[in-house]
């Protein structure tokens, strides 16, 4: 099977959550529950964390994240930061895109294709959010809009940038709800993220694109997601702050 071409990768993100010292705590207590991970770990912590965080995971097989970056290097942004300031700070992953900062921060498929670009072109590594809402799923317009979503941000990704996009599908009705997606719908929509990849780059290039799902993912069902095909990761939001169960769905993916 293909899967076996594209890494695991399980990506924790924390949200708005832990102040710089609790994050520390947190992070220890993940790294010895994680070290013979045989997938990618990431934990994508809150901007004012990255610092301590980056030093007490300097030792482990964790990558730190941050949760978002604006597209400009630096300027009259307040509030912002950039994918130059991140990586001047060692931090070579960032989420883009996220549906929280679609719904409540204005983010739209414009700005969140020129932060993922932004991003990959610093040397970062992008984790591109995208999902529908239940409305959507209901009026059955999912795999149109995903695959729309998925064209807007990549265009001007280069297909030798490619390796640095990870793809994560969130149904928004399943982020922080408790509702999971079935293993069957999530392969089901994983697999349109795919075959549009592939309609862009190249089926070569879709294969080895890592696609994760997101949507309270959690110990108990993680297995079952990440045996499906087009399922190769997850990112994982409440349950990235338990180290056992964050610990239990980076065992999962190591299988
Ligand atoms: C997320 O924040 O991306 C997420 C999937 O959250 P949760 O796991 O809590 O649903």
């Amino acid at each position: 099977m293909n899967k076996a071409l594209r890494p695991a990768v399980i990506a924790g993100n924390w949200k708005m959550n832990k102040t710089p010292g609790e994050a520390v705590q947190l992070i220890n207590e993940i790294k010895p529950l994680v070290a013979d991970a045989a997938c990618t770990v990431i934990a994508c912590v809150p901007f004012v964390d990255l610092q301590v965080v980056l030093g007490a995971a300097a030792d482990s097989n964790i990558r730190i994240g941050a949760q978002n970056c604006h597209f400009e290097d630096h300027g009259a942004f307040t509030g912002e930061i950039s994918p130059a300031m991140l990586t001047a700070m060692g931090v070579n992953v960032v989420i883009v895109g996220h549906s929280e900062r679609r719904t409540y921060f204005g983010d739209t498929d414009e700005t969140v294709a020129k932060r993922l670009t932004a991003a990959v072109n610093a040397g970062m590594t992008g984790i591109l959010c995208v999902g529908e809402y239940l409305e959507q799923r209901q009026q059955g317009i999912t795999d149109e809009l995903v695959a729309m979503q998925v064209k807007i941000a990549l265009k001007e990704i280069k297909p030798e940038q490619l390796g640095q996009v990870i793809i994560a599908y969130e149904p928004v009705w399943a982020i922080g709800t408790g509702l999971t997606a079935t293993a069957e719908q999530a392969n089901q929509v994983c697999g349109v993220i795919r075959a549009t990849v592939a309609g862009l780059y190249g089926q070569a290039a879709a294969d080895h694109m890592t696609i994760q799902y997101g949507g309270s993912m959690n110990a108990g069902n993680a297995a079952e997601l990440l045996a499906m095909e087009h399922v190769d990761g997850g990112l994982i939001g409440g349950a990235s702050l338990k180290p056992n169960d964050f610990a239990a769905i980076v065992a999962a993916a190591s299988k």
